[in-house]
């Protein structure tokens, strides 16, 4: 006790001097208190992720609650931000603290730090706040040297698992701290390459690692400290602190590494969080046959199966199970060969689950019989199986309703959406291997044996499958690239099953069957060749590998929601699906819209509950067959009756459009925009094009080109287009509006409610609107006469330039509801063209000048000021303006939830996107209410 005060003292000075501690606003912290204990004394717990980082603050938790913990202390997050903010330094009071921590461990295990008779070993172990698989590299076995792993094999009487434990830690140690890593041209890992040299030198075959003797391992340390030597340049440090000041630098400055700042780009972790190191007693798994180290489950993750899941390996440490070295054991075989160790497994399971009310994924050692918990974190899983675990786990009565639509992340939702394989196509198919089914769904790829040709081939358009022995960090940006993964070895914790889980991709690994030569580009299967480039199929849910291409077919839901399929309605996954969606309902205030220009588009949106259109894009309807011709026929027109002459030959197609859409849509709403886009897209540009179209409709080349010339513009996206159109050639919105208030009123006819929308683009001044609505007040007028009926309709416009949002309180005098296009709003707010951005946006992102790519997550700090001026104003002169948004930021959670904060009333995106908006907006609403 009288030491730790001595300790607080030295540390304080150095915590205020450095403002490193204010910077951390989410847990309270001590200042100056680097190092947090767990064991038989704890002092953190499972609430303290942001300082402690994800591993610690439940390995704290864990110990709270009586699980077995091999004892140890977190270094703080804080540590990390000093790190950085300091040249790589630490906390002067830092090493004192961590010498307490030490001491802590050495008083519980009744071992010492560097003792020549009974050597305290302890890993070094990262932990961001979110975990991040296979980016941060454990060190295991810490404390070694040439005296302590005599120790160590004289006390357990067990030399071959002594210098086991050696040869693991001169590896690890040399490849994560000294940097002994593959190079470019390698394919192997340097370190496992001595080992094969080794393995066949002696036994002329690739032997288990656990059939290396003593004398074996002892020439490998050798070995691999000649290796470092050479390599790095510098000699195997021997002193125990030297070492684990050593791993605490390499931790801390992996968060660095590429891997890492890639996975965080894709994850969005702001890199500001920086990792906790965890510094811990090793218990061991590998003195063996009574002693094993596994991965679980406490529900199957891939499918969300109520079952006990994981796997194990017999006399091995952690990273085994996890690296794909060996095939691993499914944990059910433990009770055949430990059943004692398994019931104490099936323990800690139920009590995991009871506590943390979330399915946990958890790792943990069993040394001679005994089990020990070396981590625990709620399991990553698939759409699926989060579909399934939140529907049982309410039905248990362990979660609420609203919990259990929080547990289905919205941007997995897809997943559930995504094809299955075609089921007569994939009775045809010859299965050519089977593997583990590690993420579900159906893939078809031209297959690719390494990530950089994989990442080129899929920038090519290309459909990939990365096939690979088995992945690892490295091989992450091909992982993104490919449709599917297929490895040959590991188990369902492997790496690759991991990351595919985390991303949804389609997955089997532990394929035995499939050879994989690097060397030549080729997989092999059963005599089989497959080159690079051809195609192979895989069935993530079924383990099942196919050759060649296979068809897919519509998942469950779809079947069941578009297609009315009865059968796919009666499955489980169709039923919770609309148990989920129905929630969602209960919960949301926000509706959730559609952007369709067809009936069929919107009778699926509607399907999957969307209530409305809240874009229609009338252009797209001047496209279809010989409209374009009337089209150009109207933009060639040199007067206003030849105009008006051409634009009556399209008035019959829009109006047949519009009708279908009304019917498809039995009474919802519908938002229609009016002509938008520059009128020369509509006009043929290659020559021969224009020849064409001469002889079609009877006028010369030259007249086509002239006019083609005469609409060029320097810059269309801010030229003669939106109302501007409208506003030049009034007879335009004229026709469109006639031809919706004409379908109105044949619709309604038919007995089905119709409820136009009018909506007036790219707006920036009242005066803008009052002339569009002054066109199209006059066809509602004709044609409620002509067809002796009264429509219901409103006329509102498109917030998106600045302008309008500014001036939103004058243009909401004439507006009947506002639409915020976001995607033009972002271009004229940032000054950015969306179609040019590839060229920079990139290099924006890597420099974090934009954190996200603005044109898919909205940009609140900027265009949310122009999006909630424009709610205000608007709102300020008609209270009850109906607020929406159709931009393509309609369907992602997190501009979502800030549309949902603003007040909007509804979202509107692509129909396969409504469930996924439902989803979100329902989360959001939730979250705010809570
Ligand atoms: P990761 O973040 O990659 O999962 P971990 O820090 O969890 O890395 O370490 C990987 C594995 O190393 C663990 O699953 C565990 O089996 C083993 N391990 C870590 N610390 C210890 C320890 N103190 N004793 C025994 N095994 C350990
Ligand atoms: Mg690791
Ligand atoms: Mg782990």
């Amino acid at each position: 006790m009288a030491k730790k005060k001595a300790v607080k003292k030295v540390s304080k000075p150095a915590a205020k001097k450095k403002t490193v501690v204010k910077t951390k606003p989410a847990v309270k912290t001590k200042a100056g208190k680097y190092v947090y204990h767990f064991g038989r004394k704890t002092d953190g717990n499972g609430t303290m992720k942001p300082l402690l980082g994800g591993k610690g603050a439940n390995l704290a938790e864990m110990c709270r609650i009586g699980l077995p913990v091999p004892p140890g202390f977190t270094i703080t997050t804080d540590v990390c931000t000093y790190y950085y903010a300091n040249k790589r330094t630490y906390p002067s009071a830092l090493r004192a603290q961590m010498q307490e921590g030490i001491a802590l461990q050495e008083k519980q295990t009744g071992k010492k730090f560097g003792d020549l008779k009974n050597p305290l070993l302890v890993s070094v172990r990262s932990g961001a706040r979110d975990s991040m698989p296979g980016m941060m590299d454990t060190i295991l076995n810490l404390g070694l040297n040439d005296q302590t792993v005599g120790a160590l094999a004289t006390k357990t009487g067990n030399p071959r698992f002594a210098w086991d434990c050696y040869r693991r830690f001169v590896q690890m140690y040399g490849d994560v701290v000294l940097g002994v890593q593959k190079r470019p041209d390698e394919d192997h890992e340097p370190f496992e390459t001595v080992i094969e040299t080794l393995k066949h030198e002696r036994y002329h075959a690739d032997i288990e690692d656990t059939a290396l003797t003593v004398d074996d391992l002892k020439e490998l340390v050798a070995r691999f400290k000649a290796l470092v030597k050479e390599r790095a340049g510098k000699q195997f440090p021997a002193s125990p602190w030297d070492q684990l000041m050593g791993a605490i630098g390499a931790v801390f400055g992996s968060w660095m590494n590429d891997r890492a700042i890639v996975y965080r780009r894709k994850y969005n972790i702001p890199s500001e969080w920086g990792t906790a190191v965890n510094v811990q007693a090793m218990v061991y798994g590998n003195t063996g046959e009574t002693s094993g180290s596994g991965v679980a489950f406490t529900r199957n993750p891939a499918n969300g199966n109520k079952e006990f899941y994981g796997e194990f390996l017999i006399n091995a440490q952690g990273e085994d199970v996890v690296a794909g070295v060996r095939t691993p054991d499914p944990v059910a075989e433990l009770n055949k060969v430990m059943p004692k160790a398994y019931a104490e497994l099936e323990r800690i399971r139920q009590t995991l689950e009871k506590h943390f009310k979330d399915v946990q994924d958890f790792e943990f050692t069993i040394e001679d019989g005994v089990v020990y918990m070396l981590q625990t974190r709620n399991g990553k899983r698939t759409a699926m199986a989060a579909l399934k675990f939140s529907m049982d786990m309410q039905k248990e009565k362990l979660i609420d309703w609203k919990t259990a639509v929080m547990r289905n992340p919205a941007d997995q939702l897809e997943q559930l959406l995504a094809p299955v394989f075609d089921l007569s196509e994939v009775a045809k198919a010859p299965v050519i291997a089977t593997g583990l089914p590690a993420g579900p769904g159906a893939a078809s790829g031209q297959i690719y044996l390494n990530a950089e040709r994989a990442v080129i081939a899929a920038e090519k358009g290309e459909q990939v499958l990365l096939v690979r022995v088995e992945t690892s960090p490295e091989d992450l940006r091909g992982m993104i690239a490919a449709e599917g993964i297929l490895t040959a070895r590991g188990g369902v914790s492997s790496h690759a099953a991991l990351v595919a889980r985390q991303m949804g991709k389609v997955c089997v690994c532990g394929a035995a069957a499939v050879e994989v030569d690097y060397q030549k580009r080729v997989v092999t299967v059963d005599g089989q060749a497959f080159k690079e480039g051809d195609w192979m199929s895989i069935d993530g849910t079924a383990g099942k590998v196919y050759a060649g291409k296979v068809k897919t077919a519509p998942s469950e839901i779809v079947a069941g929601l578009i297609n009315n399929d009865q059968a796919a309605r009666q499955t489980e996954k169709f039923k919770s699906f609309q148990q989920l969606m129905k929630w969602c309902s209960d919960a949301t205030r926000m509706s959730v819209r559609t952007n369709a220009d067809t009936p069929e588009q919107t009778s699926n949106a509607i399907a999957f509950g969307a209530v409305g259109i809240g874009l229609c894009r009338t252009e797209h309807m001047f496209f279809e067959g010989d409209r374009i011709d009337a089209m150009r026929e109207m933009i060639l027109a040199e007067t206003l009756e030849a105009r008006k002459a051409a634009l009556a030959k399209l008035l019959p197609f829009q109006r047949d459009d519009f009708a279908g859409i009304f019917r498809a849509l039995k009474g919802y709403p519908a938002t229609i925009r009016f002509l938008d886009p520059p009128l020369h897209e509509f006009l043929p540009h290659t020559a021969e094009q224009q020849a064409d179209l001469a002889k079609k409709i009877g006028v010369k080349v030259e007249t086509i080109q002239s006019r083609v010339h005469q609409l060029h513009e320097f810059n269309p996206m801010l030229g003669f287009r939106g109302c501007r159109l409208g506003i030049g050639y009034p007879e335009i919105s004229a026709m469109q509006a006639r031809a919706v208030f004409e379908a109105a009123a044949i619709v309604q006819k038919e007995g089905i409610k119709v409820r136009p929308e009018i909506m007036i683009p790219l707006v920036g001044f009242k005066k803008e609107l009052d002339l569009q609505l002054e066109v199209v007040h006059q066809a509602a007028r004709d044609v409620q006469a002509e067809q002796k009926v009264k429509l219901n309709y409103m006329v509102g416009t498109m917030i998106e330039v600045p302008r309008g949002a500014l001036t939103a309180d004058e243009v909401a005098q004439s507006a009947e509801f506002f639409s915020f296009g976001t995607n033009d709003l972002t271009q004229t707010a940032l000054g950015m063209s969306r179609d040019d951005s590839g060229s920079f946006l990139p290099n924006y992102a890597e420099l974090e000048i934009v954190k996200k790519n603005p044109f898919a997550t909205i940009d609140v700090s900027g265009v949310g000021q122009l999006v909630e001026v424009a709610v205000r104003k608007g709102r300020a002169t008609k209270p009850n303006l109906k607020l929406g948004i159709c931009g393509e930021h309609d369907d992602d959670p997190t501009s979502i939830h800030f549309f949902e904060k603003v007040g909007l009333d509804y979202v509107s995106c692509s129909p396969f996107r409504v469930p996924v908006a439902r989803l979100a907006a329902a989360q959001t609403a939730l979250s705010a209410g809570k």
